[in-house]
């Protein structure tokens, strides 16, 4: 989509004001994340424009590593994502791992069904169609699209984190100092997360469900 000049200015004046307000507010801000970042979560989300990690976390830059993409998807032989997750794990030393998918989301909607998007779209959601089909029957027994969608993001996280798990860089983390892995649903109408249910067990860890 092209941005209208409209909204490009309306982007850029917006910076203006946010440099000006944040350094009125304190001086030191710019200066000191110029000297390098040390996050202590790695994000990977979905690219949606309704899910900024940043601002629905109440957080500010350098707080949040980030990875975000359509529907939050990891696939195992995804140079970006890989990348971005072995950076964070081995030199950012980031303290925990979170992959949060949300309500609504336009990718897994879309991949409730086969309907041919497109040939990087149909690749890119071949993972999340592959977990509709092995969860089929659950998602059968709910009673709408909207519900159906909103299981399969529940389930496309937890299968991030399982992929997440297998990462040699990223398991040798969890054993070695800690790390820790989380699942979040973030909830658009109602502008709020909540932790998946696995992800409470185990201290904090992922642990694979029945
Ligand atoms: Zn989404």
């Amino acid at each position: 989509m092209v941005v209208s000049q409209d909204a490009l200015d309306r982007v850029v004046a917006g910076n203006r004001t946010y440099a000006k307000k944040t350094a009125e507010r304190d001086p030191e801000f710019f200066k000191t994340l110029a000297h390098g970042q040390s996050p202590e979560i790695l994000w990977i989300g979905c690219a949606d424009s309704r899910v900024p990690e940043t601002t629905i976390c109440d957080c500010q830059p350098g707080d949040i590593f980030v990875h975000r993409n359509i529907a939050n998807c990891l696939h195992a032989q995804d140079l970006n994502a890989s990348s971005v997750i072995e950076y964070a794990t081995t030199h950012l030393k980031v303290k925990k791992i979170v992959v949060c998918g949300h309500t609504m989301c336009g990718g897994a909607n879309a991949a409730l069904g086969d309907a041919d998007l497109g040939e990087a779209l149909n690749t890119w959601l071949l993972p999340i169609r592959e977990i509709r089909r092995r969860n089929k029957a659950l998602l059968d027994t709910l009673p709408s699209d909207d519900a159906r969608g909103n299981k399969l993001a529940e389930l496309n996280v937890q299968h991030s984190l399982e992929v997440l798990r297998q990462i040699p860089t990223v398991n040798k983390a969890i054993r070695d100092r800690g790390l820790s892995l989380h699942g979040l649903i973030y909830d658009i109408a109602a502008g709020e997360l909540t932790a998946l249910e696995e992800t409470k067990k185990g201290n904090g860890l992922w642990s694979a469900s029945a």
